[in-house]
């Protein structure tokens, strides 16, 4: 008898969502993320007309995986706090058990699912040890030790690389804190330099903010970054530096086999790549940085929907 999942990654705009039969992807639909309740409806909604198409029954699903951009309970499931989706002390997982009459529901966060994804589906469980950071609206991560995701064993709550730590001087972040790393090298922060230096730029940059009329994207810059635009590529050589000797403190004490980086930024490439490892040579150790491999995410905007299939598949022996 057939097999089927879905798996939701809900982000700060919408919800990914993508259903499996056994192993394989068989639909997938998007969902924007408005408020909280009528979005579970809205996704059941959307599910059962999939279903319909598929001709598949909604009723065979065997679990409902979610990648939540939130701060998750290890232990109760639910949404401590989540910014992006303003919601507080969530029960998420109840809400989606009664939505879709299903038992199994597995609820992460989604850079804990991310690297989750990146690891078991790109790297097919394969290597030991990998962190991933994800680079978007904050800056998200997970690390994998021992073909294990690492779920923490004191708050419960590991995957804030972004916050904490004191790696900057120039930014104060949104949490309070001085220094944050997400203050100065999440997507949203590079696009608010971005748009600063293009308000007053003179050259191609400021030509490229006045052709478009509005603020602009990582998307947009991309050509520019691509032919060594200056200005943008300083931009992102200042931002990306407190990333760099974050980077490089964890393989002094982690010794992964990987460092992934996913996300809008990675867009980019390798180049994005080189300016992170010409800061982390200058903030590591030649032993540590010889071996140190840093990649691009292979899965891409599916590392989070991948992830949290992948994970509550063994969970629920699927
Ligand atoms: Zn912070």
């Amino acid at each position: 008898m057939s097999k089927y999942a879905l798996s939701i990654d809900m982000g700060a705009t919408t919800a990914k969502c993508v259903i499996f039969k056994g192993n394989d992807i068989i639909g997938d639909f998007v969902v924007e993320t408005k408020t909280m309740n009528s979005l579970v409806v809205n996704i059941k909604t959307r599910f059962v007309a999939k279903c319909i198409e598929l001709d598949i029954k909604p009723k065979k699903l065997s679990f409902v995986a979610l990648a939540v951009c939130g701060i998750i309970d290890p232990v109760t499931e639910k949404v401590i706090f989540s910014a992006n989706l303003n919601i507080k002390d969530y029960d998420i997982k109840s809400e989606f058990q009664k939505e879709f009459e299903v038992k199994n529901v597995s609820v992460m966060n989604d850079a804990k699912a991310a690297v989750y994804g990146e690891w078991a589906s790109a790297y097919k469980r394969k290597p030991n040890s990998m962190m991933m950071y994800t680079i978007g609206t904050g800056i998200g991560g997970g690390i994998i030790l021992n073909k294990a995701l690492i779920l923490g064993d004191s708050s419960g709550l590991p995957s804030e690389p972004g916050h904490g730590g004191g790696f900057q001087t120039k930014y104060k972040c949104n949490c309070g804190l001085d220094g944050c790393l997400e203050a100065a090298a999440s997507a949203t922060a590079i696009e608010l330099q971005i748009n600063e230096v293009a308000r007053k730029s003179t050259s191609e940059l400021g030509n490229l903010y006045k052709e478009l009329g509005r603020d602009l994207t990582i998307k947009d810059i991309n050509p520019l970054f691509n032919n060594n635009n200056k200005e943008v590529k300083d931009i992102f050589i200042e931002a990306l530096e407190p990333l760099a000797k974050q980077i490089a403190i964890i393989q002094h004490v982690l010794d992964a086999e990987i460092f992934v980086i996913g996300g809008g930024p990675s867009l980019l490439g390798e180049e994005l790549v080189n300016i992170i490892k010409n800061h982390i040579d200058k903030y590591i150790l030649n032993d540590f940085g010889k071996h140190l491999d840093v990649q691009i995410s292979k899965t891409g905007f599916s590392s989070g929907t991948l992830g949290a299939f992948e994970f509550a598949k063994e969970r629920f022996k699927y």
